[in-house]
């Protein structure tokens, strides 16, 4: 269906054709006319199917029309979100799809300073985009005022409980006027999600995109079963051979992420990581690099990817299969995105043998294995006896490690501390080597920044 076709003004339809969209995606096709309407929503979508879009283009046509001529900015819309970079595309979105209208729109999310957010929203906003914790804070604080709010939208509902954000999310309900329009969005719809949903709409349409267990038909998908030991190179193996473009790497943990990067790094790759250790700015910038193609590999934990988007994003690798299965349909949402074709490779050593099963039953078809490839899995899965010593040992060397790490720190504070009291004593006596002369830097840059090169 051609945007026109759903009542939607000519600033809106310019900033559309704008961004190249031709037409409406099915979510789109569904609830723009059931927004413009006022109906509360309860939308289950698929991730990638246009459903910021279905929510923000009815949103700012609603909000633009009914304040027309009002010379007040108040608040209109708040978009709950789970995740910062979501939040922050979601704003941006907003910013493409209001361009012509000239409403105030902003987003507001935890981890910097407060400041900027509190002076943007004192000088009036019409849409607010944010992460629940800093919202209620600056809610707290008196600088947020919902007493004029029309519409509410909470966006991935089901990650906000994952993210244990349920109890900032019913005190935030209470905050709301009665008199609204709520607009529901999860990628799945259990029992829990429902019973929440249930607090917040009024008799809502349900809209359903596809089955929240499928992936995008879009998306090709590849199993390489390899070891455990052989993991780092099947990854450059399949990087070399199938990637000719840019490629999101998932690791499920924050540390395993960072030594991929290093390892891509060694091997003169152009890496970055993307995880909650990381400082807002510092994923900020990983974020905006790679959007501009500046990094080629981004490595990124679940968490962390949520609100990665980039445009035609054609490849993700995953490095460790999830053990939830749910997360391997979010992973792989982030190719294939409206349309647009993708390919995504997993790497799956004999311990995560299970989880491609569940994965397979939950996406209710078989993820085709490449059988022709140098690192072929020959190990076992280990049986639960196996897995409990390998789990001790574990963390046995954990525990060792940490001991080291601590003796280390130790031995340096005690170095520290007694060059200390020797350069006092020294510096009593007259030093004859003289400064480091002016503009040289007392250690070659160079030697210590080379890198191993192929
Ligand atoms: P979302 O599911 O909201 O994360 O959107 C996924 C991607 O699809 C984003 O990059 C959007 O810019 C893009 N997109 C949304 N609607 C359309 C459309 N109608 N035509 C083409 N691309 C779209």
């Amino acid at each position: 269906m051609k945007f026109k076709d759903l009542k939607l003004t000519e600033p809106i339809l310019r900033a559309l054709s704008d961004k190249n969209y031709k037409k409406a995606t099915p979510i789109q096709e569904k609830a723009i006319p059931v927004v413009l309407d006022g109906s509360d929503i309860l939308g289950s979508a698929q991730t990638g199917t246009g459903k910021t879009a279905a929510f923000a283009i009815p949103i700012i046509q609603r909000i633009s029309q009914a304040d027309r001529d009002s010379k007040k900015i108040k608040l209109r819309a708040l978009i709950m979100t789970p995740t910062r970079e979501l939040a922050i595309q979601i704003d941006e979105n907003i910013r493409e799809y209001s361009k012509y209208l000239g409403l105030k729109h902003l987003v507001i999310f935890g981890g910097v300073k407060q400041g900027k957010q509190v002076k943007k929203l004192q000088s009036g906003v019409h849409i607010l985009t944010a992460t629940p914790g800093r919202l209620l804070d600056l809610h707290n604080q008196g600088f947020v005022d919902l007493n004029d709010l029309k519409i509410f939208v909470l966006d991935e509902a089901d990650r906000m409980l994952d993210m244990g954000f349920i109890h900032d999310i019913k005190r935030l309900i209470k905050l709301l006027p009665r008199k609204r329009q709520s607009l529901f969005f999860s990628a799945t719809l259990p029992k829990n999600i429902i019973k929440l949903s249930q607090e917040i709409l009024e008799n809502p349409v349900k809209i359903e995109v596809a089955q929240t267990s499928s992936t995008a038909d879009t998306v090709a998908q590849e199993v390489y079963y390899t070891n455990a030991n052989s993991k780092r190179e099947m990854l450059l193996h399949i990087i070399e051979q199938r990637i000719d473009d840019q490629v999101l790497v998932f690791s499920r943990t924050k540390h395993g992420a960072d030594k991929i990067v290093r390892f891509l790094k060694s091997n003169n790759f152009n890496a970055a990581a993307i995880h909650g250790n990381k400082s807002q700015n510092q994923r900020q910038a990983a974020l905006k690099d790679f959007k501009k193609s500046q990094i080629q590999i981004m490595v990124a934990t679940d968490i962390a990817s949520r609100g990665i988007d980039i445009d035609k994003l054609q490849y993700v690798i995953n490095y460790n299969i999830p053990n939830i299965a749910e997360d391997y349909v979010h992973r792989i949402g982030r190719t294939g995105r409206a349309g647009e074709s993708g390919l995504a490779i997993s790497i799956c050593e004999s311990e995560e043998n299970v989880f491609i099963r569940n994965v397979e039953k939950l996406i209710g078809r078989r993820i085709p294995a490449v059988e022709d490839h140098p690192y072929p899995q020959t190990q076992q899965p280990m049986t639960e006896r196996q897995k409990k010593e390998f789990n001790k040992e574990k963390e046995r060397k954990k525990r060792e490690r940490i001991a080291q790490h601590r003796a280390r720190k130790k031995e340096k504070e005690e170095r520290r501390s007694s060059n200390k009291s020797e350069s006092k004593s020294s510096s009593r006596r007259k030093d004859k080597s003289g400064p480091t002369p002016k503009g040289k830097k007392p250690w070659n840059f160079k030697k210590s920044r080379r890198r191993k090169s192929k």
